[in-house]
């Protein structure tokens, strides 16, 4: 009874701590399944999505990259993404959450173009982004890596830190999903939707301040160890490398039992990957082994039955459409078509099969202390929060009616010739709000919306100083461990 009522107190105390106020008592009563219905509404659950059995369900697993693309960290993700297939012999994606400051934008170009997911992680990657960092992010992935607006479709806060405040930005600018929030054991659920406001990192019940009707959450499931403890970011710092790949398959086993709710691997790929000359910081596991171990698991992992390597959106799309298991080699949102383009065009792609991508095509741009190349010409001075997308350049952007692998930015023509590859961008541009949008003004110079509110932070999440972004533990979680320890 004293270990229920020091819970209590103690989930009470965290709650008000995140300055979050618990609105109804269970999921049940504040989100009613016949009342909130698929497509359009989903509430937090552990059983598949369309009432699917256990052994018709696909157990998927999320790869999760965070932070700037560089040639280091791309190599890193294409080590994890690029050797392996999914059951259908499509190779496996992954969802690259991507800052802007230190990124080479033809790398996030080339990671797109592969087929995997471009996510919004801020300009700069600071403690509390405004809609500046959120908006400017999208404007300069779309500009000079040629991201479609609307495929730019997902967002993860900047330490995880996230508040009212961000999910009110991203539900305005048409976001598709966040993925900021972190789960243990009951609330790793299926992703749903915040049309009764977050359910987890709330503690109890929903977050009644952020409610934003079919704006996805994909909660971030932690990895429980052998005595319980949550590891969310990067495991593999927090033990030796065959424990915390046991941590892994058990927890992968659990999710498969438990609903075949979504399992993750969050990755900061500074970690897996030693700068040649430098050497490793003390106590600091050895990169090399690290990753081998993630592929180890990886290989593992889609050794299990109906396994399913996708990126959110993917998951998001068969949420919407929950195809069952045995029918997902011929699903077409997980298929795999590299289009035939017969020339190289500066698209991300080898498009003469000569084994160099983009060859000679590529632009650099040199800014002195900052240098990166694109397909689409570079701006008179490097993007920065106060302008993204800088003028200039005698290349043209991807336009709003054609998607980046088929776009020649240099002929200013869009070589995709049949309904197949036929894509339009019906999102509105990143900062426009309302109905005011006008899809031609895309890659303008445009700032709307860039309110320089940052005194106006709210009492969300608490935030967490001191941490960087490659050693995080959420505030939770430090507080959830206290807990288990004291209790
Ligand atoms: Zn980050």
């Amino acid at each position: 009874m004293v270990k229920k009522l020091l819970k209590i107190f103690s989930l009470t105390f965290a709650c008000t701590l995140l300055g979050v106020v618990s609105r109804l008592d269970s999921v049940e009563a504040a989100c009613d399944p016949t009342v909130c219905l698929p497509p359009k509404c989903f509430c937090p659950s552990i059983n598949p999505p369309g009432g699917l059995t256990l052994d018709k369900t696909p157990q998927f697993v999320q790869i999760t990259f965070d932070d700037s693309i560089q040639p280091n960290t791309l190599k890193v993700a294409n080590e994890l993404i690029g050797k392996r297939v999914n059951p259908n012999g499509c190779p496996i994606k992954g969802t690259y959450y991507v800052s802007i400051q230190y990124t080479d934008f033809s790398l996030v170009t080339q990671w797109y173009a592969a087929g995997n997911e471009v996510a919004d992680h801020t300009m700069t990657h600071p403690q509390d982004p405004f809609d500046d960092e959120i908006i400017g992010n999208k404007q300069s992935l779309n500009a000079f890596a040629g991201i479609p607006n609307g495929k730019i479709a997902g967002w993860r806060s900047p330490f995880l830190n996230w508040q009212p405040k961000t999910f009110d930005i991203i539900a305005q600018q048409g976001f598709l999903y966040d993925s900021s929030t972190t789960a243990l054991e009951d609330d790793a659920t299926w992703p749903y939707t915040m049309d009764y406001g977050l359910y987890n990192d709330c503690w109890k019940g929903f977050c009644n301040q952020t409610i934003h009707p079919g704006l996805f959450e994909i909660p971030m499931a932690a990895i429980l160890d052998d005595q319980g403890s949550p590891h969310l970011m990067d495991p593999y710092l927090d033990g030796p490398t065959d424990t915390v790949k046991g941590w892994l398959q058990n927890n992968f086993l659990r999710h498969a039992k438990q609903g075949k709710t979504p399992f993750g691997i969050y990755v900061h790929p500074a970690h897996l990957y030693q700068i040649p000359g430098t050497p490793l910081a003390p106590n600091t596991p050895d990169p090399d082994a690290s990753l081998k171990m993630l592929e180890e698991f990886l290989d593992w992992a889609l050794a299990q039955p109906d396994t399913w390597v996708v990126t959110s959106q993917q998951l998001l799309e068969w949420m919407k459409n929950p195809v069952p298991a045995d029918q997902l080699k011929t699903y077409a949102p997980f298929s795999c078509q590299v289009p035939k383009i017969g020339k190289e065009i500066c698209n991300g792609l080898d498009d003469n099969g000569n084994g160099q991508i983009d060859e000679g095509l590529l632009e650099s741009c040199n800014f002195n202390t900052v240098v990166w190349s694109t397909c689409y010409g570079c701006p008179s001075e490097n993007p920065s929060l106060a302008n993204p997308v800088p003028k200039g350049g005698d290349r043209f952007h991807v336009p709003t009616t054609c998607d980046t692998v088929w776009w020649d930015p240099i002929a200013n023509q869009c070589l995709c010739q049949d309904a197949n590859c036929a894509y339009t961008d019906l999102s509105k541009p990143a900062g426009l709000v309302g109905n005011s949008s006008d899809p031609n003004n895309s890659n303008g110079n445009n700032n709307n919306g860039n309110g320089n509110n940052k005194s106006g932070k709210q009492n969300g999440a608490s935030s967490i100083t001191g941490l960087n972004t490659l050693t995080l533990i959420p505030s939770f979680i430090i507080i959830s461990t206290f807990m288990q320890w004291i209790l």
